[in-house]
């Protein structure tokens, strides 16, 4: 063989193995060398598995590949190929020779080689094999390394799909409508919402633009945003437009917008459309009831206001009355002061007038007396009636005088209230009456037992005296009086009741016959003077009670007293 071949042939090796990075042909180009510039008659080519714990046999030569060509990681190779049929034991073992693929210090193969030559040939040949696998295991290295690099972008691609799968399912099924444009605004994707919505085919839709689903007034805004995405602005913009369809219907809509980006160049729009008619319908509705809430308000802060004027304007009518009451109950205290002077005055006068008329009455009375006495026999009829009649006349006024003095006396008397029993009050009234309760053949009921009351007593006494003798004497001829007395509790009031079988009295003059001389009959039907039912509410008033009568005519009467 001429000596320069081999040294031409690894040249050419050199030129040819890591040209594809395929095992199978950087391998076979390789063992291909082997055959023609050594004088192997056998050899293996072994390259370890990327999990590092076995090596295949991918190449032989001088005898076929075994189906099973796994070697064990650590075993003799040539036992394992004696095993599997390559090669023979030979007796000096020097024509048989092993030599490890190491790059990147990882064993990346082994070549195992059975060469017809021996000695100083032999050593030539190893060599000259060694240089040629130092070609060959980088070779293998990038061929790992290529290997394993393939295996990751499948699985990433795999990854990608089925990522893709999923972002797209969400996308279709999503009720929203999702679309993406190009930074031109052609559309490369709707949804199947956005579809079904806008009324395009999946395919007319990809031949529109974005302005093909937007009214006019919103185009500005497009181009804005678009302007803004392309002079670097990545944030999500969520903004309201409308969106209009094939057959023109406008939607109100929330669009969130966000850049797809490619490198760093924003490529794209992501945008995610919401309908949101019911929100914006709602809102319309919020806002109706806050306008009418608010015309509400108004309307009652103006009634309310004018409400308010209304009452500081009574208010003032208010406190202007009050001061005129004011006024006028301090003219009528000061009326009411000089009436009472002036009432005290009048009872002292009347007092003593009454006081002092009695002397000469009497006298005139006894004159008359004495004359009718001494001279009457001499005196002629008439001038005896005339008379009998000035004592008559004389004792009436005498009657008159005593009832005012009586009723001064119930004015002017110092009334210290007490309790007093009712029944005995009563009972005394009745023994003073008791002439003329017999001369009457009157009945007197009083229906026992009867309550203590605040009175003062001989007060309470001239008061029943004076009711007890009217029931007895109001009576129509020929009817026996009939009086019946009892009590009964009224809140905190004590009330007893004289009620007779007489005359009644008319309504109208209930509250008249109070008053002093106020009398309903001639001297001739019921003598009297006027002053006995003065002298009652004077003096129940004077112990801090009150009276009052319940009468119809021909129906008797019922005069009551109240007392504590
Ligand atoms: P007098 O008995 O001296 O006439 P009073 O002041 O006691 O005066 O009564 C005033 C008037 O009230 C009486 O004149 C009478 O007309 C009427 N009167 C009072 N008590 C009764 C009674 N029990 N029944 C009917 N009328 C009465």
């Amino acid at each position: 063989m001429d000596p320069e071949q081999p040294l031409q042939q690894l040249y050419e090796l050199g030129l040819t193995v890591g040209r594809t990075l395929n095992l199978t042909h950087e391998t076979a180009a390789f063992m291909d060398w082997l055959a023609r510039s050594t004088e192997a008659e056998l050899a293996a080519l072994f390259v370890a598995r990327q999990d590092g714990h076995t090596l295949q046999l991918v190449q032989a030569l001088g005898f076929p590949l075994p189906d099973e060509a796994e070697l064990p990681m650590g075993m003799d190779p040539w036992r394992w190929l004696r095993e599997k049929g390559g090669g023979e034991e030979k007796e000096d073992g020097l024509c048989r020779y092993a030599v490890p693929l190491i790059a990147e210090q990882r064993l990346l193969g082994i070549l195992c080689v059975q060469s017809r030559h021996a000695g100083e040939g032999l050593e030539r040949e190893q060599r000259l094999v060694e240089t040629a696998a130092s070609y060959l295991a980088p070779v293998l290295a990038n061929i790992q390394r290529y290997r394993s690099l393939e295996k990751e972008v499948a699985r990433r691609t795999a990854e990608l799909a089925e990522s893709e799968a999923k972002y797209r399912l969400l996308a279709e099924t999503a009720r929203d409508i999702i679309l993406v444009h190009d930074m031109e605004g052609y559309i490369q994707y709707v949804n199947r919402a956005g579809l079904e919505w806008s009324g395009y085919s999946a395919e007319e839709a990809l031949g529109k633009s974005i302005t093909d689903f937007v009214p006019p007034e919103c185009l500005a805004g497009i181009a804005r945003r678009r302007e803004q995405r392309l002079t670097g602005d990545l944030d999500m913009q969520v903004y309201e437009a409308e969106f209009v369809n094939r057959a023109g219907e406008r939607i109100p809509v929330e669009v969130s917008s966000s850049p797809i980006l490619r490198g760093d160049q924003v490529a794209g729009v992501l945008l995610v459309v919401r309908d949101i008619t019911r929100r914006k319908q709602a809102e319309e509705a919020l806002q109706r009831h806050a306008e009418e809430l608010e015309r509400c308000v108004a309307e009652r802060t103006a009634e309310l206001e004018e409400r308010v004027a209304e009452v500081e304007r009574l208010n003032r009518a208010l406190t202007n009355l009050l001061e005129d009451l004011q006024a006028a109950n301090r003219n009528l205290e000061a009326t009411a002061a000089r009436l009472r002077e002036t009432n005290e005055e009048l009872e002292a006068f009347v007092y003593s007038v009454s006081h002092d008329l009695r002397a000469p009455l009497r006298a005139m009375e006894g004159f008359a007396q004495a004359l009718l006495e001494d001279y009457g026999e001499g005196m002629d009829p008439t001038a005896r009636d005339y008379a009998g009649r000035i004592i008559a006349a004389a004792r009436r006024m005498d009657v008159l005088i005593q009832d005012l003095l009586a009723y001064s006396r119930v004015s002017r008397t110092e009334v210290r209230l007490g309790s007093v029993a009712l029944e005995r009050v009563i009972q005394d009234v009745l023994q003073e009456l008791e002439a003329e309760i017999r001369e009457k053949n009157a009945q007197v009921l009083v229906e026992e037992p009867l309550p203590m009351v605040q009175a003062h007593y001989t007060i309470l006494c001239q008061v029943l005296s004076n009711l007890l003798s009217n029931a007895v004497k109001f009576v129509a001829e020929g009817v026996r009086p009939r009086v019946r007395v009892w009590a009964e509790e009224r809140g905190e009031w004590i009330r007893l009741w004289v009620e007779d079988n007489g005359i009644g009295i008319p309504p109208e003059y209930h509250e008249r016959i109070f008053r002093i001389f106020e009398r309903l009959h001639g001297i001739e039907t019921y003598p009297g003077t006027g002053v006995g039912l003065a002298i009652v509410k004077k003096g129940v008033e004077r112990m801090g009670g009150r009276v009052g009568v319940e009468s119809e005519v021909g129906q008797g009467s019922r005069f009551w007293i109240e007392l504590y």
